[in-house]
């Protein structure tokens, strides 16, 4: 993966700012580019770099920052992990404990997040931390970058229900983390959540995987057969594909009027009807998934040699 996303920005396909080498696209560009890379499939560049840290840096950094960390983001000099989820706190996102306290040019970080994606493989983890106990839940939080390597940061896998380990948690130990890791100003990290949310929000549909996996299972389809005949032409199983290609036309239309009404507005804030891509995206990659494992019956059953976890 690390081999193709360097590739892309020889062609300033590696992220969107021109003054960074990027093609200086449109919003509605970059999502047809992303269709295109999963539709190939090839993995479109990792979100937590180019798509959530690295607006964060570019809109509330220091120039030192953004001189330092954004050509290595657009390199994938770093994988990053997002470090906002805790035990407690999930949805309920402004409850969150983890602790940073101001040690003269350090902050001592203490507490734990979990469900951290791919932060087996991180070198840094952008985090939200409470750096203020009295003030109002929202605003004690600030945006502090670390560095996974430090001393006191352990990481710890979770298998999930398909056997694989893409999740983790990571403890924080008294790690020190040094001031000029603080992105923005101090307490003010939860408007830069919702600046980085607002981004996540959109381009998460996932449209192109889902077209991908349709086109697969039409050209599977025409190789199984179900009582003498392609799976395609079962009236059950040509409905529940069309009832999917329809809600992914749906899906599509929806991202690409909320694409092309970003940045319209000049308040920075996505289209309302953002909120839905996440959500729609999924459930539609779910029923996907759905009729591929049906469509290969006992295939899709796994067997007991991946689960090596437990050996
Ligand atoms: C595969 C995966 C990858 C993830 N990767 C990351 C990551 O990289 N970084 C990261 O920081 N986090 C990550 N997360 C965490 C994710 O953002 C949280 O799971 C999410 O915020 C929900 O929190 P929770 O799991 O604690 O559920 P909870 O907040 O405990 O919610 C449990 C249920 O209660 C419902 N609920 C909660 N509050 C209310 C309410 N007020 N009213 C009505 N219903 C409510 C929810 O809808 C849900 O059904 C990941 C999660 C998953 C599953």
């Amino acid at each position: 993966m690390i081999a193709w996303w360097r590739t892309l920005p020889k062609k300033g396909w590696g992220q969107p700012l021109e003054e960074y080498g990027g093609t200086g696209w449109t919003a509605v560009q970059h999502y047809i580019f992303k269709e295109e890379l999963h539709m190939y499939p090839v993995p479109a560049p990792l979100a937590f770099g180019v798509s959530m840290v690295g607006p964060v840096i570019y809109t509330f950094g220091e120039d030192a920052q953004k001189k330092y960390y954004l050509p290595r983001i657009a390199n994938v000099d770093d994988w990053w992990c997002q470090g906002f989820s805790e035990p407690d706190s999930g949805s309920d996102l402004a409850s969150m404990k983890m602790r940073a306290e101001r040690k003269g040019d350090k902050y001592i970080v203490n507490g734990q997040k979990t469900w951290k994606t791919l932060a087996q493989y991180a070198d840094m983890i952008f985090c939200f931390c409470r750096t203020d106990l009295i003030a109002r839940k929202q605003t004690g939080i600030s945006f502090i970058l670390g560095d996974m390597k430090t001393k006191g940061v352990p990481v710890r896998p979770i298998q999930i229900i398909d056997g694989g380990y893409k999740v983790n948690e990571v403890f924080f130990d008294d790690v020190e983390v040094p001031v000029q890791n603080l992105v923005g100003e101090e307490n003010k990290g939860w408007d830069y959540a919702k600046f980085l949310l607002g981004n996540e929000r959109t381009g998460i549909a996932r449209v192109g995987v889902s077209k991908e996996r349709i086109r697969r299972i039409r050209e599977v389809t025409t190789k199984f057969k179900s009582c003498g005949r392609p799976l395609l032409k079962d009236p059950a199983f040509s409905q529940k594909l069309a009832a999917c290609e329809i809600e992914l036309k749906a899906l599509e239309l929806t991202e690409l009027r909320v694409v092309a009404d970003e940045g319209k507005h000049g308040d920075g804030k996505p289209n309302p009807a953002s909120s839905v891509l996440k959500i729609k995206g999924f459930e539609i990659q779910q029923a996907t998934t759905e009729l591929l494992m049906e469509l290969i019956g006992p295939f899709a059953a796994p067997f007991d040699g991946q689960f090596t976890f437990f050996k």
